[in-house]
């Protein structure tokens, strides 16, 4: 599909997660929530829901609109009080339902429904020795992987079944988890993946992963869900507890990229987050030049940052055209090389004739990045000079973020000269891990709360495991 070719250049979202306890409009609630959380997965969408005796659900492939429509949701709605959600992105090859959450486990025990954000980095050796232990798999997602563990807990309760089975996963996990008694929100002790929790006026709590699905089901944010913290949502009200000492490692990317503007992360705005990086990157590398442009959608607040430091003019000179089908013909060799024509167009007039600088969210294998370029200088630009908000992505992720292999990363590969021949611009830039690390915590007058910078660094918060045992998809 040409939408693959396109985006496979481009950092990828993995998954985002809802839940709702104890309200009448649960699946709906539920349904909103996830539409808010679409840009965090767009592969498949599920809401399983419950009371006190039973757990139900749906799930399809594609985005939430095409998984539900008014029958399905009227059907989730009956006899529901409870609910949790999923958006997912897929890796390639693993677009398969069996893989769209939340899973659903039915055991002589009762029902419980599992959604994670994140990846686990010992989920193969996990899943090796379930396996031995007689577990069978229906699907290749990791968060199956926690189902069992949550399943073959011989502890007696539901919180400690939890408790037993995250003490054993290593790497990223938000997970929103139902029960027939409760709603529990667990985050990782590093926190990598965002998690917040709100209330409705009547009282019941909403969890997402994200603050702007909170406002569009009428939420008032309460407060994120910590790192190493398990939340227990029942009839008893919220209770809470730490697991593991926080360790908190957030991922400096959601700022810059995943995010929607409109969320707020551990009390920073990600919309003034991410414009602060382009005030960053200009004092940075400073350039002369006539016009800044930001690639939609993500690089444009960090042009009008750049802007705001330069006192240059922003302008829109490239145009992002959302209508490119899902399916897409598939394009022959010949026409690829044209196809970022299809996904961006320059209004001509801004850059014909200008000295102009250009701004990404990041830089990963380049091809688009030089595409860009080529449209510009073919619309008349004088002079091109490329910046990334992110600086030089020269390690892979293991955390729930899909950011191609070593190999494939063009800064794993060549130095920025390198890259500035390859890419064919007059100046290069990169925003640096320090700068990166300013703009996210200037509210804190640069005392880190804790960011994840391992694809930039090498420097990974968690033990790494081999990871070549089975196929996992993450998300
Ligand atoms: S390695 Fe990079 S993309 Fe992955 S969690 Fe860390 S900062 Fe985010």
């Amino acid at each position: 599909m040409i939408k693959e070719f396109l985006n496979s250049d481009t950092l990828k979202e993995e998954c985002g997660v809802f839940g709702v306890y104890n309200h009448q409009d649960a699946a709906t609630l539920t349904y909103y929530g996830l539409n808010a959380l679409q840009h965090r997965g767009q592969e498949g969408a599920g809401i399983i829901v419950g009371n006190d005796s039973k757990l139900w659900g749906h799930r399809a492939l594609g985005l939430v609109t095409d998984a539900f429509n008014s029958n399905t949701i009227q059907q989730l709605s009956i006899g529901s009080i409870n609910a949790i959600g999923h958006v997912r992105y897929s890796t390639s090859g693993g677009n398969f339902l069996v893989n769209v959450q939340p899973f659903l486990i039915k055991s002589n025990e009762g029902y419980f429904s599992v959604a994670h954000n994140g990846n686990l980095v010992n989920a193969d050796q996990l899943r090796v020795s379930l396996e031995n232990k007689g577990s069978i798999f229906q699907s290749t997602s990791d968060t199956e992987v926690i189902s069992h563990l949550i399943r073959h807990s011989k502890e007696a309760t539901d919180i400690l079944q939890i408790k037993d089975a995250i003490k054993q996963i290593v790497g990223a996990f938000s997970l929103v988890i139902l029960t027939q008694k409760a709603l529990y929100a667990v985050v990782d002790e590093y926190g990598f993946r965002p998690l917040s929790l709100g209330q409705m006026e009547n009282g019941s709590y909403v969890v997402a992963s994200e603050t702007c699905a909170l406002d569009v089901v009428g939420a008032t944010f309460v407060r994120d869900i910590k790192p190493g913290e398990i939340v227990e949502i029942s009839n008893n009200g919220l209770q809470s507890e730490f697991f593991a000492e926080p360790k908190p490692a957030k991922c400096s990317m959601e700022y810059l990229y995943f995010a929607q503007p409109n969320s707020v992360i551990d009390d920073v705005s990600v919309y003034t987050a991410r414009r602060r990086m382009g005030e960053q990157l200009w004092m940075d590398a400073p350039v002369d030049a006539d016009v800044i442009i930001g690639v939609p959608e993500s690089g444009s607040l960090v042009a009008m940052g750049m802007g705001r430091a330069s006192r240059l003019p922003v302008e829109r000179g490239l145009i992002k055209n959302r209508y490119i089908g899902r399916s897409f013909i598939q394009p022959t060799q010949e026409l690829r090389d044209q196809a970022v024509r299809l996904k961006l167009s320059v209004v001509k007039h801004i850059i014909e004739g200008k000295r102009v600088v250009v701004v990404d969210d990041s830089i990963v294998r380049g091809t688009t990045s030089k595409k860009i370029v080529k449209l510009l200088r073919d619309a008349g630009a004088k002079e091109v000079h490329f910046r990334s908000a992110a600086p030089p992505i020269m390690n892979p992720c293991f955390y729930g973020i899909d950011t191609s292999t070593k190999e494939e990363l063009l800064a794993s590969n060549m130095s920025v000269e390198e890259m500035r021949v390859y890419m064919n611009v007059d100046s290069l830039a990169f925003l640096s891990v320090e700068s990166m690390i300013t703009a996210i915590s200037r509210d804190y007058e640069g005392e880190l709360k804790g960011q994840c910078v391992a694809c930039f660094t090498g420097k990974y918060p968690t033990q790494l495991f081999d990871n070549k045992l089975v196929f996992q998809e993450k998300c």
